[in-house]
Order: structure tokens, then sequence, then C-alpha cells
């Protein structure tokens, strides 16, 4: 193994759910849905498959159903205008479109500053893409409801004539932050003042609670023509072992995106491009329903938890709830982590492995709830038999 990815053994979510399977444990650590996405939209999938749609290699870009309705989508909910034709590119899910954003647009020492904790493939992408990461940590708040909070101060004493590049992602994975109007507000005068891209992972837009709005960065004033944003069919329509993703930005952030990724996987998921474009289309009715459906999911798992003597974060975006293990008398999540199945027949992440600074995230550890409401309750009683 190269110096570059020395650091990064397997991912955690390979370990962790290799330990589930092994110990019979419930799996509330890697984040994805145990019930499969609309119908509807397999039966589409079906239907391409069938008709012939996709089984030989799709265009380059994306199939221009899917470009199309990504656009629509981006114009329906957020007002954002883009270009099916040079504006948006299909990807291999989320994490291809991270990996060929960086390196399409990383130069060789080039600094990224990213929001830790931060997705695993962050620092691994980074890393292939000869970037250096400059991570500013979310703190932890514990008045009124306990979220992590991004620190507009640290933010802007991190960036240097280095920086090329601010990788965000709001909702937050794994805190379930959702960054405010007036954070991104500020993100955004500090990209344009300094003249940074953004790249910015959305996978969660659709999963907002309570209070909370998603706001795409890309409608910020200064923003659009020096943002890359990333969508995720996988996050959105729970279908996360068809691998489509996407990226809408100006032609050429696109074109410097797509020219990596035509060498990463060049095309992927044919037929499955063409449901997608259905259920982008899907009515409203159907984003509301997920989501409602999933906040019920968060309100059983928090409870659970905080029953179980979990101090838990408030979750008001994503599908995950981040604890702190301090009240149970534990300090570290990884130790914690590794025994949980023994303890409990429960399976979590350690947040750790999402920090550069590992102290700061010993503490924390995560739990999914993209999981029916039966197994979410199985799961909390066993943990507040375990503790
Ligand atoms: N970004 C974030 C923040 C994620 O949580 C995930 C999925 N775990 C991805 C990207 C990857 O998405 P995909 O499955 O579409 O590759
Ligand atoms: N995005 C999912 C999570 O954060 C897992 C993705 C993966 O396994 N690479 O749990």
């Amino acid at each position: 193994l190269n110096r570059r990815l020395a650091e990064f053994g397997t991912t955690i979510f390979a370990e962790m759910s290799a330990l589930a399977v092994r110990t019979g444990s419930i799996n509330l650590g890697q984040g994805f849905p145990d019930t499969d996405g609309p119908e509807e939209i397999r039966e589409a999938a079906v239907r391409a498959l069938r008709d012939g749609r996709g089984n030989q290699y799709p265009p380059g870009p994306g199939v221009p159903e899917l470009r199309t309705a990504v656009a629509a989508h981006q114009q329906r909910r957020f007002g954002l205008t883009y270009d099916p034709d040079t504006e948006v590119l299909v990807t291999a899910g989320a994490t291809e479109a991270i990996a060929a954003a960086l390196l399409g647009l990383l130069e060789p020492g080039d600094e990224v500053i990213a929001l830790e904790p931060y997705y695993d493939s962050y620092a691994a992408c980074i890393a292939m893409a000869g970037g250096t990461r400059v991570p500013v940590t979310l703190r932890p708040h514990f008045e009124e409801s306990a979220s992590f909070r991004l620190d507009l101060d640290e933010l802007r004493d991190a960036v240097t004539d280095r920086t090329r590049l601010l990788l965000i992602n709001t909702p937050h994975n794994p805190t379930g932050t959702v960054l405010t109007r007036e954070e991104l507000t500020a993100v955004a005068e500090l990209a344009v003042e300094r003249d940074l891209l953004v790249v910015t992972d959305e996978v969660y837009e659709h999963l907002v609670f309570d209070d909370a709005e998603h706001l795409p960065l890309a409608t910020f004033p200064g923003m659009r023509e020096r943002t890359v944003t990333i969508g995720s069919a996988g996050k959105s329509f729970s279908f996360t072992g068809w691998k489509v993703g996407w990226v809408t930005s100006t032609p050429e952030l696109v074109s410097a995106v797509r020219a990596a990724k035509q060498f990463l996987t060049y095309v992927a998921s044919g037929p499955f491009q063409y449901a997608v474009a259905e259920a982008l289309a899907l009515p409203d009715t159907y984003f509301a329903a997920f989501r409602a459906d999933m906040l019920a999911k968060r309100d059983v798992l928090a409870a659970g938890l905080a029953e179980a003597g979990f101090e838990v974060f408030r979750t008001a975006g994503t599908y995950f709830i981040t604890t702190d293990i301090r009240p149970l008398g534990e300090s570290d999540g990884f130790a914690f982590c590794r025994a949980l199945p023994e303890r409990a027949g429960v399976v979590a992440i350690p947040n750790a492995v999402f920090y550069d600074h590992r102290e700061a995230g010993a503490p924390f550890v995560r739990f999914a709830f993209c999981k029916q409401t039966e197994v979410l309750q199985e799961a909390a009683g066993r943990l507040k038999a375990a503790f």
C-alpha cells in the first residue's frame, strides 16, 4: 500500500457490519435502510432492464432522462437552474462524486478545509488527490438540547494562502447537524472573499426535521459559480446498492469533475439511472412521507438511547444519532463499540474514526435509525438491559 493510503485501513463500515453479522447483533452501525425504496421505482428499474435501456454503457455524463430529472428537481425544490447537458453529471454514488471532484479540482499540496468529524471517504480522497486536509472541528454544545456547532472564527482562521477548497456537508454525517442560514451565509462570504471552491455534500437534503431547513450552499450570493453540489439516490430513495449519485455545478467545474470520473468508473448503474429519473419526479408527498417516517424512527431511537443512559445529541438532519457515552461511565468510543456486540447485541460506530483530532471524538458514538421501528425498539431494549 502506498504512503498516501497507508493510514487508511478497512473502512469502519465494513469492519462494523462484519462484526454485526459475526455476532448476530442488530446493526445500527453502517447507514443503510432495512426497507428498500418505493415499489414503483423498483418496477421502473425492472422495466428499464427488460426494455434494454442502460444494459450497455450509458453516456459518460449520465442518461439524458436522469440529467434532466436532476436539474428539474433542483429547480422545483430550490429554484436553482442547471443545464442538464453541461451542468449535471451522474456518478457512481456520492462516493464517486466526492472522489472525482477532489481528483479533478485539487493540485498537489492544496489545502482542503473539512468539517470534523467528517465522512470517512473525504480524508482518503483528499489524500489520493495529493491534497492536505485541514479539519475544523464541530464543537459539542450542551445547553437546551445537545448539538454540534461550527465555530465560524475557527473556520476563518483555518484559511491560508494554500486553501483551495471548502468541503462542506449539511445535513451532517455523523453529528446530525444542519447548518443554519447564518452559518451558511458566513461560509459563503468566506468562500467569496478568499476565492475558494466549495464542494458540498448534500446527500441528506431530504432528511431534515423539526424546524431545521436544508439550504443548498449554491443558493447563496456568489456561490453558484464556485460550488459543486453532490446528491445521492441511495440516501433520498433508499437504494444504497444502486450507486447512483450526481453533481451539479458550472460547465467548467462539471467538466473538471467529469475528467476524473471518466477514468474511475467511466459509467455505472445503467438501468438504475432511468429508475432514479422517475424517482426524482415523485410528488412532494413521497418526500414528506419519507421525512415523517424517519422522524418517527429518530424519536424512537433517541428516547431509547436516553433511557439507557446515553447523552443524546439532537439530530436535526440525516438518519444518524450521535451520543456521548460519558454518562455511562465510559470514555473510549472505540473500546465501547468493540465491546457493544458482546455486551448488548448492538453494533454502533465510534465517531473518533471521523476525526483527525481523535481525542476530540473519543466519547462519541453514532447509531443509525434508518431501520424498522421494531428493530429500533429491540435495540433500545437491549441497550437498556445492558446499562
Ligand atoms: N456522503 C455522506 C455524508 C454519506 O453519509 C454517504 C453515505 N454513507 C455518502 C456520501 C456516500 O453516498 P453513496 O452511497 O451515494 O456513495
Ligand atoms: N454512508 C454510510 C454511513 O455513513 C455508509 C457508507 C459506506 O458504507 N461506505 O454509514
